[in-house]
């Protein structure tokens, strides 16, 4: 990835924009302010999870009733799912299961992960932030997400890119932009048969057969221009 890129999220709350660094601290004070203004007898309990791997993350607010499960169906249809392959969280030491509630799982302030096809593994990391007691709808809320990254083309530096080959991009990230694509396509056969895949708004970007997800797709795909 370009050197100086940089993630920025929009709040769920306000749509206001924060840096990575400053949107958690930010959730924070809108989730701290609904938990104090709320009676008591309509809250349940809930969980801020963190999930990220490099710029790319997610801010989820998710009922600590809730199953691993919940987190892992998320996963797959906003990050992950390409054809249907296993999954699993762990910790350093043992998988957890998939049946386990959000409240014994993430109390024990170890790290977690997640891992997505054990063949071509995406793996991001998870952690909770803080735990409230709140009315939410919903059991699981996505409350802030990094906007699609400013990739530019690695061929002519200009452009924006819409395109990785996913067998260029062995050692080192190959984004194209529509011209450079183009010209990609006479010197990689691979890129013309298979490896042309779409720049998404994930971690799995170029991994098998992964084109994007199936749900918040408003903030997947490219970067574009305001
Ligand atoms: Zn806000
Ligand atoms: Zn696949
Ligand atoms: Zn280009
Ligand atoms: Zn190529």
């Amino acid at each position: 990835m370009n050197e100086d890129l940089t993630a920025q999220g929009k709040c769920l709350f306000c749509n206001a924009m924060f840096p990575q660094k400053q949107i958690g601290i930010h959730l924070k004070k809108h989730l701290a302010l609904q938990e104090k203004s709320e009676s008591a007898q309509h809250t349940k309990k809930f969980s801020h999870i963190l999930i990220d791997s490099g710029l790319m993350f997610l801010h989820v607010l998710i009922n600590d009733y809730s199953k691993m499960e919940l987190l892992d169906s998320f996963l797959r249809d906003i990050w992950m799912d390409c054809c249907g392959h296993m999954s699993g969280f762990f910790t350093k030491t043992s998988e957890i299961s998939m049946n386990q509630r959000i409240k014994d799982v993430f109390p024990d302030k170890e790290k977690i992960f997640y891992e997505y096809d054990f063949g071509t593994t995406t793996q991001v990391n998870l952690k909770v932030l803080r735990h409230y007691d709140i009315n939410m709808k919903d059991h699981l809320t996505l409350l802030s997400r990094n906007e699609p990254l400013e990739l530019v083309c690695t061929e002519c530096e200009k452009e924006y890119a819409l395109h990785i080959c996913s067998v260029c991009s062995y050692d080192e990230y190959v984004y194209l932009c529509k011209k450079c694509a183009k010209k990609h396509e006479k010197i990689c056969e691979d890129f013309k048969d298979y490896a042309s895949m779409p720049v998404v708004n994930s971690p799995r970007m170029g991994d098998c057969g992964y084109t994007g997800g199936v749900i918040d797709t408003e903030r997947d795909g490219t970067f574009q221009k305001k």
